[in-house]
């Protein structure tokens, strides 16, 4: 249990097969069934207070990698220019998981379900990464090459997120799940607009949370939509649903084109 980020990268390149763990609310879930996990080193990042900061600069905000869904929650100039983070937080799990969750634990565990992570991509955010050898900043939309494949290396932690800051016309995030709370994504949709142009990147339907690039270009000919239906073509080139224990494909590519209509009538 390092107290400070040098201590943590010293330890972690020292012992790369450690697991870095944060909130602890994804890696503890599994306990119970899986035994052997109870038997591995745990890099336990909570004492390492210089991760807990969420600074404002003049041209981005940033989240340390300990910030929580809470800490986002209360943060007022949060809730002003970036709600669209907001309006995921409110939706992660229930109260007691997003005063523990933290928003580069959502990254580093890449699922394509994440509900962190579409916000962020939709913003443009920049994932910091770090060890003993050096700083990288990668695009968090350049972040996941695969199913649970991640640029990071094995003795590397994500130390931060930068999210940029600009004037953002539109910022929607929905989220379809079984109930309001404690419910994974069926499908979700997190759609932005600022001078950079149109952000759409979909959750649940893919092996990684997707950027939405054909349809974006869509949006970007401005050019009257007539229904959810009119979105169908372009989705079908970005997301690639399967049929899963919480829903169809068929289900999801539908919903997908309803929930961004309605989300592109909102803004
Ligand atoms: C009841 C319940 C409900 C949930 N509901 C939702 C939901 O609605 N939406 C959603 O998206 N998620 C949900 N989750 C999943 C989870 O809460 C989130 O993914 C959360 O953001 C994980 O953050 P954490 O800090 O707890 O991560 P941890 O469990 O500590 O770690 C998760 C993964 O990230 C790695 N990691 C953590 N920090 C770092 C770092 N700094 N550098 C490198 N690797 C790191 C760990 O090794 C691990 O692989 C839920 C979980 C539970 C138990």
């Amino acid at each position: 249990m390092p107290a400070t980020l040098d201590e943590a990268l010293g330890l972690y390149a020292q012992a790369p097969e450690a697991v870095p763990m944060a909130g602890g609310t994804d890696l503890l879930v599994c306990w119970p069934e899986h035994v052997d996990r109870r038997e591995q080193t745990y890099l336990d990042l909570s004492g390492v207070s210089e991760l807990r900061a969420l600074r404002w600069h003049a041209d981005h905000v940033e989240l340390g990698a300990l910030v929580s869904y809470w800490d986002v929650l209360q943060d007022d100039l949060a809730a002003r220019e970036l709600p669209i983070l907001l309006q995921a937080a409110c939706q992660v799990g229930a109260v007691q998981i997003q005063s523990r969750g933290t928003w580069a634990g959502n990254i580093a565990n890449a699922s394509p379900a994440a509900d962190g992570v579409p916000v962020l991509m939709a913003c443009d955010a920049i994932v910091t990464v770090a060890s003993t050898r050096g700083i990288r900043q990668v695009p968090l939309a350049e972040f996941y090459s695969g199913y649970k494949r991640l640029d990071l290396h094995a003795d590397e932690l994500i130390t931060s997120i930068q999210v940029p800051r600009r004037p953002r016309d539109v910022q929607v995030f929905h989220k379809v799940g079984p109930r309001r709370a404690q419910a994974i994504t069926k499908v979700g949709v997190a759609v932005t607009r600022s001078q950079e142009g149109w952000r759409i990147v979909a959750n649940s339907v893919a092996p990684t949370v997707c950027r939405c690039r054909h349809t974006e270009r869509l949006l970007q000919e401005d050019r009257p939509l007539r229904g959810p239906g009119a979105l169908q073509e372009a989705l079908q080139e970005d997301v690639a649903p399967i049929d899963d224990i919480r829903s169809t494909a068929g289900y999801r590519r539908d919903v997908l084109g309803r929930i961004l209509y309605h989300a592109l009538s909102k803004g």
